[in-house]
C-alpha cells in the first residue's frame, strides 16, 4: 500500500474491525477507500462519530477522497482539528501500490500493481481522440479457461476488494493528473472518462465487490462517472446479468466469440453451463431491467475457428431482437497461443457481413501491443516479472482465494 501517512497507531477498535470484511485493516488502521457510503457510516460511528453528525461527516470525507482525490486527513479543512486526528489515527486512505508502469508507443499506459498479499494485477489506460478508456481487473487470474485468453491459463488467485477495484481508477487519475484543482474552473475534458470491467477476471464471479466499487464510481459527489461510460465485460455468467442490470445498472458486454454451442464450448468453457440460447434468452431483458441501450457482443476473429461468412450470418440471426453493436476484436497472440489472428480482409468481410444487416461492427484496434496490454495479453507481464524477480509463483495460489464460487467451467 502507498500514500499512508504515518501516524500514531489507533487503539484497536473492536466495532470498527469487524467492520465489512473488504476494510483490510492497514497498520491496525481501517481502509476507507471501497466503503459504500453506509459502510462509512458505520465506520465513523464506530469511530466514536456522534451519531447526529455522521451522515454530514460522510459527505465532507466522501467529496475530498472521491472528487478531490485527497489522501492525507490533514487536508480535510472543513474538518475540525481533533476530529480529522481521530480519523487519522483510525484511517487509511490506501490503494495498491504501482510496481511498474510501461507507456506504448500508441500512448497506451500499462500499470503493474501490487495489492495485499502481494499479489499482482493489471490495469490498462487506453487514450483516444475524444475519450479515455480505463481496463480495470476484478480478479486475480481467473476460475474460467477460455482457451483464447492468456489470464484463463492462470488459476484464480483471489477476487480483488472493492477498494482494490475502485483503487485501480483513483490510481489512474493520480498518474494522469485527471483530479480537478481546487479553484480551478471544471474542466469536462476528463483524462479518464470511461471504465472498462475488462481487466483480467469475470467480473460476475466478484459481484459484490464490483458492484460496490461501481457504485462508489458512479457516485455524483465523487468521482461522478455516469453509468453509460461503465461497462462490464461477462463470458456469461447467467444467474448474474439481471443483478448487473438491477444493482449496478451500467453496460453489458458479452463475450460470445462463436455462434454454435460446439465452437463456443471450446472456446468459453462457461457455454457447457449455460448455453447459447440460455445466455441469450437472459440477454433479451437487459435493456430493459437496466435501461441501457444496446449490448456489445464481443468476438474476437480466430483465424479457421469463427471467422466465416456462415458464422456472421448465424450471428446476426441468434442476436435478432436485442439492441446490440458486434464488436469484432482481432485476436491478440501470446506465447503459445494456440490460435491465430484471422487475415485483415476476412475481419472485414465478416464485419461486411454484420454491417449490411444493421448493427454497428466496430473493428477494434488494438492497443498497446508492444507492451502486452491487448486484450487478453494481461498477465505475462506480471509473470515475466516474477521470474524475473524470482517470486514464487505459487505463493498464494489457489486455496486462499475463494475458488468455490465459480464452477469448474468445463
Ligand atoms: N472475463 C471477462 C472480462 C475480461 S476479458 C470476459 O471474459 O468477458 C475482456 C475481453 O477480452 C473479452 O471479450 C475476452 O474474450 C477478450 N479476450 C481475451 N483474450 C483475448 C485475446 N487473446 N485476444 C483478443 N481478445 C481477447
Ligand atoms: Fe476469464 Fe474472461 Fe479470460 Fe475467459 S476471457 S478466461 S472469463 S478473463
Amino acid at each position: 500500500m502507498t500514500n499512508v501517512s504515518v501516524a500514531p497507531a489507533a487503539p484497536i477498535l473492536p466495532d470498527v474491525l469487524s467492520l465489512p470484511r473488504k476494510a483490510q485493516p492497514v497498520d491496525g488502521r481501517v481502509n476507507l477507500v471501497g466503503l459504500t457510503r453506509t459502510e462509512l457510516a458505520e465506520a465513523l460511528r464506530a469511530a466514536g462519530t456522534p451519531d447526529k453528525q455522521v451522515r454530514m461527516r460522510v459527505g465532507q470525507i466522501w467529496q475530498w477522497v472521491y472528487h478531490w482525490g485527497v489522501r492525507d486527513f490533514a487536508a480535510m479543512t472543513n474538518l475540525g482539528k481533533d476530529y480529522r486526528d481521530l480519523l487519522a489515527r483510525t484511517f487509511v486512505i490506501a490503494l495498491p501500490e504501482i510496481v511498474q508502469k510501461q507507456v506504448s508507443a500508441d500512448g497506451t499506459r500499462k500499470y503493474l500493481l501490487r495489492i495485499a498479499g502481494g499479489h499482482e494485477v493489471e490495469t490498462v489506460y487506453i487514450p483516444e481522440e475524444n475519450r479515455g478508456t480505463l481496463c480495470i481487473s476484478s480478479q486475480v487470474g481467473c476460475t474460467l479457461t477460455c482457451s483464447f485468453c492468456h489470464t484463463g491459463t492462470q488459476k484464480l488467485v483471489r477476487n480483488l476488494t472493492a477498494g482494490e477495484i475502485v483503487g485501480q481508477v483513483m490510481l489512474a487519475r493520480d498518474d494522469l493528473k485527471d483530479w480537478p484543482q481546487p479553484g480551478v474552473p471544471k474542466d469536462e475534458t476528463r483524462l479518464v472518462s470511461n471504465v472498462v470491467l475488462m481487466g483480467m477476471g469475470e467480473p460476475l464471479y466478484n459481484f459484490d465487490a464490483v458492484r460496490d466499487a461501481m457504485g462508489i464510481v458512479m457516485d455524483g459527489e465523487g468521482i461522478a462517472l455516469g453509468r453509460r461510460r461503465i461497462t462490464l465485460s461477462t463470458s456469461g455468467v447467467v444467474p448474474e446479468i439481471a443483478r448487473c442490470a438491477t444493482e449496478i445498472g451500467c453496460q453489458l458486454a458479452i463475450s460470445f466469440h462463436a455462434t454454435t454451442d460446439a465452437v463456443r464450448d471450446r472456446l468459453v468453457p462457461i457455454n457447457k453451463r449455460w448455453n447459447i440460447e440460455t445466455l441469450l434468452n437472459t440477454l433479451r431483458d437487459y435493456p430493459r431491467l437496466s435501461n441501457s441501450e444496446r449490448i456489445t457482443f464481443e468476438y474476437v476473429m480466430l483465424k479457421g475457428v469463427n471467422d466465416t461468412d456462415e458464422d456472421a450470418r448465424r450471428l446476426v440471426k441468434l442476436i435478432r431482437g436485442i439492441p446490440a453493436k458486434i464488436n469484432l476484436i482481432p485476436f491478440n497472440e501470446w506465447p503459445g497461443s494456440p490460435y491465430e489472428r484471422s487475415d485483415w480482409d476476412r475481419i472485414e468481410g465478416f464485419a461486411d457481413i454484420i454491417y449490411k444487416a444493421g448493427y454497428a461492427s466496430p473493428i477494434r484496434t488494438p492497443r498497446g501491443e508492444d507492451i502486452m496490454a491487448a486484450c487478453g495479453q494481461l498477465k505475462s507481464a506480471s509473470e515475466r516479472e516474477r521470474r524475473v524477480r524470482k517470486v514464487p509463483v505459487g505463493e498464494g495460489a489457489a486455496g486462499e482465494g475463494p475458488t468455490g464460487e465459480g464452477p469448474a467451467a468445463g
